[in-house]
């Protein structure tokens, strides 16, 4: 049996690993690459996936990290089909015609943007796939359920099991038998925080040969898990308390439904006051509310269940038209607006922020991750203006960040879930993880079981015989590491330092108060770069 690594290998997006055994050749997984344009070439790099040639695959959950090239494999010839739980079927229709929905949108963009600069076009300004091939895809996924054992192929017998992280997410217990030996191998998929609001702990299946770990958080534990429900309500009543709003933004899937619930049991606890009304601005949001609805009985609900979301006494409001949304702007007195993205950098947020951020009494409650550059993660980090919408606002509203939200395991969560299984002669393969985090973790793994993990990259092929040590094989070691452009950020460099030469020549203008915050960050930059150095 061969296994080759064709995303989420030593990086945490693209999830997708091909499986050949005898005649039969599948994939677990599909996802898109996210990152830069760099990276993310590889998504329109099809031959390599050779669609046509897949029998069937294997989806562990509806993160279009994990889902969002399977209109492409659709579009390229791939006719077998996609198995997943149920509520990931439903989850994944919506979210893929979402995601082709925004390949069309940035094709537009980039069509047009390239004829006014008269650039030609390339690859990537092809839409990766268009509606039409998501509704397609949606044809061909196929509900399998929890806990069963079922075989897509000869030789190939798979089950689903619990894996947390978000509603329908599953890992998988695969065994492969070849000339009468069989092998089991375990796909952690996404896995989430034991103990979460409402998913179920992660299964642990029975020692497998291969264990193919997520270590996303393999360098660091989650800080104040505990604390999440008295976070919120303090800022709720801090808000409430000045007659304003709390604004939260998170993304449609999961982190909505998840801190609806929170909210529910504040209300429950009469945490929340009774004319604080809380509105939930996002119609993709609205759509997977229904889902986990559907599914209530997935999920963990110690207290009452997410069908009694849309009772009235818990006063939740799904705006649906652009006027809906505009019109809770004007609304006067204590509310509670979550919205998309989560990340402020686009959708409706944008708009609740532009009207709300500099008033102070406001709260804007940040439960997930803020990646580096986006007007979340400044937020995050204490900027005192924002620019929205060509205006640079004052940051009068008091920032909250929740941490106990995280759908991933953190380190020890994911050493403890390992060493349930860990026996003398399991091996152990890291992906979805960036190679740092893959590093310590395989130091701990080693340390504790005493075993010594792989870290495949990308394209590599390993090859299992039982009975005879895995060998490695990497047949394009220059597309999986291509050569790095040191010119072109050289010169970005040089660029940007006779640009600061340039505005430095005014400095000594602006009101001293500025200088000095002006100072400090420059001073942050240049001992970043002394760091740097010292390292090289
Ligand atoms: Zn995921
Ligand atoms: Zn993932």
């Amino acid at each position: 049996m061969n296994i080759t690594f064709l995303g989420a290998a030593q990086t945490v997006t693209g999830s997708c690993y091909v499986i050949r055994t005898g005649d039969v050749r599948f994939a677990v997984d599909c996802g898109m690459v996210q990152g830069n344009s760099a990276i993310e070439v590889r998504n329109y790099d099809t031959e390599t996936y050779d669609p046509e040639h897949l029998d069937f695959i294997l989806l562990t959950h509806a993160h279009i990290d994990h889902s969002g090239l399977l209109p492409r494999m659709v579009k390229h010839g791939f006719a077998g089909n996609i198995y997943c739980t149920a509520p990931t079927a439903d989850l994944a229709a919506l979210m893929l015609e979402d995601s082709a929905h925004i390949q069309e949108t940035e094709q537009e963009w980039k069509s047009s943007h390239n004829q006014r600069k008269g650039r030609e076009a390339d690859i990537t300004d092809e839409a990766l796939y268009l509606t039409e091939d998501a509704l397609a895809t949606a044809k061909q996924l196929r509900a399998v359920p929890f806990g069963e054992a079922f075989e897509p192929a000869p030789g190939v017998r798979v089950t689903f099991r619990f894996a947390g992280h978000i509603l329908g997410a599953a890992l998988l217990d695969i065994t492969v038998t070849e000339d009468g030996k069989s092998t089991r191998l375990v796909f952690s998929g996404d896995l989430g925080r034991p103990g979460a609001l409402l998913l179920p702990d992660a299964e642990t299946p029975e020692t497998p040969d291969w264990l193919f770990v997520e270590s996303t958080y393999g360098d660091r534990n989650h800080k104040g898990e505990n604390d999440t429900l008295e976070e919120l309500s303090e800022a709720i009543a801090y808000s409430y308390q000045h007659k304003e709003k709390v604004l939260i933004p998170a993304f449609a899937v999961e982190r909505t439904q998840e801190i609806l619930y929170s909210l529910i049991l504040l209300r429950k606890q009469g945490r929340i006051p009774a004319d604080m009304p809380v509105y939930v601005d996002s119609p993709m949001a609205a759509k997977a509310t229904k889902i986990f609805v559907k599914y209530a009985s997935h999920l963990r609900a110690p207290d009452l269940t997410l069908e009694d979301i849309n009772k009235p006494e818990y006063a939740v409001t799904y705006t649906q038209t652009v006027k809906d949304s505009q019109e809770l702007n004007l609304r006067k007195g204590p509310a509670i607006i979550l919205s998309a993205s989560g990340m402020c950098n686009a959708g409706r947020i944008r708009h609740h922020l532009k009207h709300n951020i500099w008033k102070p009494g406001v709260s804007i409650v940040f439960v997930g991750y803020q990646a580096m550059g986006t007007p979340g993660r400044k937020l995050v980090d204490g900027a005192k203006t924002l620019r929205l919408f060509g205006d640079e606002l004052n940051v009068e509203a008091r920032i909250f960040t929740i941490n106990g939200f995280s759908a991933h395991a953190g380190q020890s969560q994911l050493l403890d879930w390992i060493g349930s299984m860990a026996r003398p002669g399991m091996n152990v393969a890291l992906i979805h993880g960036e190679p740092k985090a893959q590093t310590i973790l395989a130091g701990l793994i080693k340390e504790r079981f005493g075993i010594t993990p792989v870290i495949p990259e990308y394209l590599e092929e390993l090859s299992i015989q039982p009975g005879t040590l895995p060998a490695v094989h990497q047949p394009r070691p220059e597309a999986s590491r291509p050569r790095v452009d040191w010119n072109f950020l050289m010169q970005e460099m040089d660029q940007r330092m006779a640009q600061l030469r340039d505005r430095m020549a005014h400095a000594s203008d602006l009101p001293w108060e500025e200088q000095l915050e002006l100072r400090d960050r420059l001073a942050e930059i240049e001992h970043d770069l002394f760091v740097f150095l010292s390292h090289m």
